[in-house]
């Protein structure tokens, strides 16, 4: 398979020819090809969606943008398997997750129309003003040409939390995904032709960050960034929007604690623990990557992680009964490699910490569980994105929120207690943007998204994500016939 970019409803070679190849993590073979897009085709793709913006597309209402956003949804739905089983050669989940994530895809374009269509109702309300000779109303308008970066921890979705909502306020964009998993997101723009998105509306040029992100990044005819992935990129789309005083959004790394209680219930604890930080490898922004544990329970709670993580199937994400697939990437390999090695020296390693006995081939890497790990360890503090468990314990409840908020991230925090006043009290006092109480992972897309302090600046999902790529316009009218009488009389 040769992809190419989508650009006004064509496809599209890489302007300078270049090519990427597309590797299947669980066996390492290239099975396709992407686009290396360069500056050419971002400003090809953003001259496309600039024209786009000018035409019928922004003068649509809401309801007609949430005909086409549930056509998108029905073909996505009509295609899940396909979509799901590519999604696993790309980027190496189980194909259950894949599915899971199909479906969340399809959910997100349903929701989205239907916000597009509240919409209508919100449009040119009055807002109270304090002078009766005066009427004023908001009319919220697209923020014109987005351009919408998006990593490969959860390609496809990652991509319709900014496309569905994009194309809700009536934008146009250019996506930019991860030139490790770029498939389903030039899928998604075949299926967003055929549900009847005009051509230019939504573009995507593949290719590496430090090219085609870049130019997207600096290019003065995007309007508004809406940016997922690491820190150090960013900051780099940061300072690039801050230079054309462009609207951005970010949604960055984590570190996000799990704090444990001795009343908690031992087995739910095991079940969520798990869930939190092995579910998609490890991959997961909000990946409840260390474990905060009362002293009581530390012991025998490590114990039954460490038997339990021994019995997780690893194996190629398309096998049934797999659930541990393949990292994404050499590099995602070897940067979770080389920080299992500096656990090594700087904890206990209780389980894991090898390349799966039997895989030859293929980025597998087992379950790991590290124990009293301290606050000034490098695997307490950055992130690693991969399936290693840190774990510190402590006595007091103070204790412990010290030890969850002592971070620069501030996504996501877990309290797992039958203490409901206390889950309360600690949910309050957590520095994150997320806060699941005797859970942790579970998403639904209506409440917002997004983290505190170097976690990222705004939220995503529900009408938060909608008014990302809205701008709201004030429209004052003076009612009186009367000069108002500021500089006639002096
Ligand atoms: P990354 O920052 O390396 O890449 C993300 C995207 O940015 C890719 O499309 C990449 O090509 C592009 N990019 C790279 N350099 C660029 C540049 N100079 N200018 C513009 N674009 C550039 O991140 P990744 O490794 O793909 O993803 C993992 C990171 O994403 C983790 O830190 C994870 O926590 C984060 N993440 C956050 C959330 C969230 O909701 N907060 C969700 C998923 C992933």
């Amino acid at each position: 398979m040769t992809a190419k970019h989508f650009i006004n409803g064509t496809w599209y070679a890489a302007a300078k020819g270049g090519e990427i190849d597309v590797i299947n993590p669980a066996n390492e073979r290239v099975f396709a090809t992407i686009a290396a897009g360069t500056a050419e085709d971002v400003d090809r793709a953003v001259a496309a969606a600039k024209t786009a913006g000018q035409g019928a597309w922004v003068r649509t209402t809401g309801r007609e943008r949430a005909v086409v956003l549930r056509a998108i949804a029905s073909g996505l739905e009509a295609e899940q398997q396909a979509l799901a089983e590519l999604e696993v050669r790309d980027n190496g989940k189980p194909l259950p997750e894949a599915l899971g994530d199909i479906s969340d895809t399809i959910y997100c374009f349903n929701l989205y129309a239907t916000y597009a269509e509240e919409l209508d109702a919100k449009q040119d309300q009055p807002i109270a003003v304090p002078d009766d000779r005066f009427k004023t109303t908001v009319k919220y308008v697209p923020a014109g040409v987005a351009g919408l970066i998006v990593p490969w921890n959860y390609p496809l979705l990652m991509a319709a939390w900014k496309v569905a909502p994009a194309l809700a306020a009536g934008c146009t964009l250019v996506l930019k995904p991860s030139e490790f998993t770029s498939l389903t997101a030039l899928e998604l723009a075949r299926i967003c032709e055929t549900a009847g998105v005009p051509p230019g509306v939504v573009n995507v040029v593949t290719g590496y960050g430090a090219e085609a992100g870049a130019r997207l990044s600096t290019h003065p005819d995007v309007r508004k960034l809406a940016f997922t992935g690491s820190i150090p990129t960013g900051i780099a789309v940061a300072t690039a929007a801050a230079r054309e005083i462009k609207s951005v959004s970010l949604e960055l790394g984590g570190k996000s604690p799990i704090v444990v209680f001795d009343d908690a219930d031992l087995e739910q604890v095991i079940e969520w623990v798990m869930f939190g930080i092995f579910w998609n490898q490890g991959q997961v922004c909000s990946a409840t990557s260390r474990l905060i544990v009362q002293s009581g329970i530390a012991g025998r709670l490590v114990e039954r992680l460490a038997e339990e993580a021994k019995k997780i199937t690893i194996g190629d994400g398309m096998d049934a009964g797999v659930l541990l697939g393949p990292l994404v990437s050499r590099p995602q390999y070897d940067k979770v490699m080389g920080y299992i090695e500096v656990g090594k020296r700087e904890a206990s390693l209780v389980s894991g910490g090898q390349r799966p006995a039997g895989f030859n081939a293929g980025y597998f890497v087992e379950p790991t569980i590290f124990t009293g790990v301290a606050p000034e360890a490098r695997i307490w503090k950055e992130e690693i994105f991969g399936p290693v468990l840190a774990v510190a314990s402590f006595k007091t409840e103070e204790e412990a929120l010290a030890l969850a908020n002592n971070t620069e991230f501030g996504l996501a925090a877990a309290v797992m207690t039958s203490d409901l006043d206390r889950a309360a009290r600690i949910a309050d006092r957590f520095e994150a943007g997320v806060v699941w109480i005797n859970c942790s992972q579970p998403n639904f897309l209506e409440p917002p998204w997004g983290g505190m302090k170097k976690s990222g600046v705004g939220r995503e999902l529900g009408t938060w994500g909608l008014m990302n790529f809205l701008e709201p316009k004030q429209i004052t009218r003076y009612l009186s016939p009367d000069p108002w009488g500021w500089y006639l009389k002096g």
